[in-house]
């Protein structure tokens, strides 16, 4: 379903301007933009064919062999589409090229997907819990095809949407795989073997990740599965083992057992959701122990045997080997990048521990070939992406954009309780030397929570003890995934913390224990 290239160009300035009336002058014009290398003529009679009403112009084969633009995004997904569109904004002739579906693994198969089977597994939850609410409703069932369903309808709903916004940012879609050829030229193979080859002054590369494959747990799509089988199995296993309790795991663990499924979580390092706090890691874990999810940490997978009906796993644990059997194993532990294949040994682009290494605005070591999002160093995650891609734009386009702050990256876990948090932990802060003053305001205080009946977790805030910076912020509990983004600009802001306490927040809302855990910091906090 590619969007004609040689169309985009037509249907732009160029076409609206030769209706204007001025279609040979801004044809010349068109031409020295992009640097394409056709006649005018050419031009001007696919304009006018184009405005008789239901024609399909097209280029002569010889002028479609070889497009010229500014900019040519190899992959569509948060990072790529975000690119390319602020790209257009700043007047660049974008094309962008894609082998699967436009919006990547975000939108296709990773953030959209699973929060939507997280929402269908808290509807559920909601109808089993509605008594504590005053609300006498049957046992509610869970039709595990009409929950994954509706995941990839909003998936697929999401992908159209990109689909709208490259046309309404008069971006060449290329739908195909892309293999980088020097001289800054991409060669597109589509689904029917059909080669065809671009350029452009700049390329970025933004090819993402997969799923990561262990030796001792090879994924064979049935029962040892990665996160795209586990969004989209034909039946509901009665049970699973997930391994890696990182934000992938963690939501996977969550979404099945709440629906049903038998989960065992397991974690090579001592607390699950390694990366965050302790504090919240420990709350978590109690969190999903009371669910019914089976936690073991400081545990690895040694084997996984599918010889049987189900599987069994070998695990060796703090207290010797343990076998669990299971239906189906679910492998979380981390991703690889896209960046085998697409022709990097032959630009000559230079990668290290299997990433594009990249300067603060994304360049390579090859003058205009740039790389962005998962495929680089730095946190894999959507919002990064993107702002990699606008930066990396930015640069190009000739602007001064500041570089990213990485430091000051939220991540989100969203599964129930969520997990959010950003900057510093407790451990990294003392780690790096800082005194500090640390506030902890729990939701069980909390007037909105308590109403909600949603009183686990708590926010926790790391202050620098000498000017009163926010280093930290941490949470686990409901929405807070959407208040982490108040804590961002905080820090964003340098805002201290008697700043914080002086900032009037609603009531009731989850969002007033920011305000007191920074109370508590300072030891003026009022609902303790
Ligand atoms: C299950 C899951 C849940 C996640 N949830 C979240 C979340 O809640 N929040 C968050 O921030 N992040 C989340 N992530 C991470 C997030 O999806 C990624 O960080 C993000 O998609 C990376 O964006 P990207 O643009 O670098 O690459 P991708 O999204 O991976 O897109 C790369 C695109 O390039 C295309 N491509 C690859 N090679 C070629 C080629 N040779 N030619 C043409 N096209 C090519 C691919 O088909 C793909 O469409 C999740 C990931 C997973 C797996």
């Amino acid at each position: 379903m590619a969007v004609g290239h040689a169309g985009a160009i037509l249907t732009s300035s160029l076409l609206k301007t030769a209706k204007a009336g001025h279609g040979r002058h801004v044809a010349a014009l068109e031409v020295t933009s992009c640097g394409a290398r056709f006649p005018r003529g050419c031009y001007l009679r696919a304009a006018q064919a184009n405005r008789r009403p239901g024609r399909q112009h097209q280029l002569p084969k010889k002028y479609r062999q070889q497009m010229s633009y500014d900019l040519i995004v190899l992959g569509s997904g948060p990072g790529g589409y975000v690119a390319a569109i602020r790209a257009s904004q700043l007047g660049l002739k974008t094309a962008i090229v894609e082998k699967e579906a436009l919006g990547g693994i975000c939108l296709n198969w990773g953030c959209i997907p699973t929060k939507a089977l997280i929402k269908s597994a808290s509807v559920f939850e909601y109808i089993n819990h509605a008594k504590d609410y005053g609300i006498t409703v049957g046992a509610p069932q869970a039709d595990f095809k009409g929950i994954v369903q509706r995941s990839r309808d909003v998936a697929k709903g999401m992908s159209n949407g990109v689909q709208f916004l490259m046309k309404k940012n008069k971006i060449d879609v290329v739908m195909g795989t892309g293999m980088l050829k020097p001289g800054k030229k991409v060669e597109v193979t589509a689904a029917d073997g059909k080669k065809q080859t671009l350029e452009a002054k700049n390329i970025i590369i933004a090819t993402g990740a997969r799923s990561r494959e262990l030796p001792a747990m090879k994924q064979d799509g049935k029962k040892v599965i990665g996160y795209r089988e586990a969004m989209s199995l034909p039946a509901q296993p009665k049970s699973m083992v997930v391994v890696g309790s990182g934000a992938i795991g963690s939501e996977f663990a969550y979404f099945y057992n709440a629906i049903g499924t038998k989960v065992t979580l397991i974690e090579f390092l001592p607390n699950v959701v390694p990366v965050e706090d302790e504090e919240v890691s420990k709350q978590l874990e109690r969190s999903f122990k009371k669910q019914g999810i089976e936690v073991m940490t400081s545990s690895e997978v040694t084997k996984v045997d599918t010889g049987g009906k189900g599987c069994k796993v070998t695990v060796k644990t703090p207290k010797g080997e343990q076998q669990i059997e299971c239906d189906i194993v679910l492998s979380a532990v981390g991703i690889a990048t896209n960046i085998e294949g697409i022709g990097l040994e032959e630009v000559g682009i230079v990668t290290d521990r299997g990433k594009i290494t990249v300067d603060p605005f994304y360049a390579t070591n090859i003058p205009g070939y740039h790389a962005i999002g998962d495929v680089t160093p730095g946190p894999a995650l959507a919002h990064v992406a993107s702002a990699e891609g606008i930066i990396c734009v930015e640069k190009i386009a000739g602007k001064n954009p500041e570089p990213l702050d990485y430091n000051n990256i939220p991540g989100c876990t969203y599964c129930s309780p969520e997990v959010a948090s950003v900057g510093y932990t407790e451990k990294a802060a003392k780690e790096k030397g800082y005194e500090l003053k640390v506030g902890k305001f729990p939701f069980s205080a909390s007037g909105k929570a308590s109403a909600a009946g949603a009183k686990d977790g708590f926010v926790k805030l790391i202050f620098d003890a000498k000017y009163g910076e926010l280093l930290g912020a941490h949470m686990i509990g409901m929405n807070v995934t959407e208040m982490i983004a108040e804590c961002v600009a905080l820090r964003k802001l340098e805002t201290t913390g008697h700043e914080i306490i002086k900032t009037v927040h609603p009531h009731p809302t989850m969002s007033e224990a920011v305000m007191e855990a920074a109370a508590a910091a300072y030891g003026e906090v009022i609902h303790l």
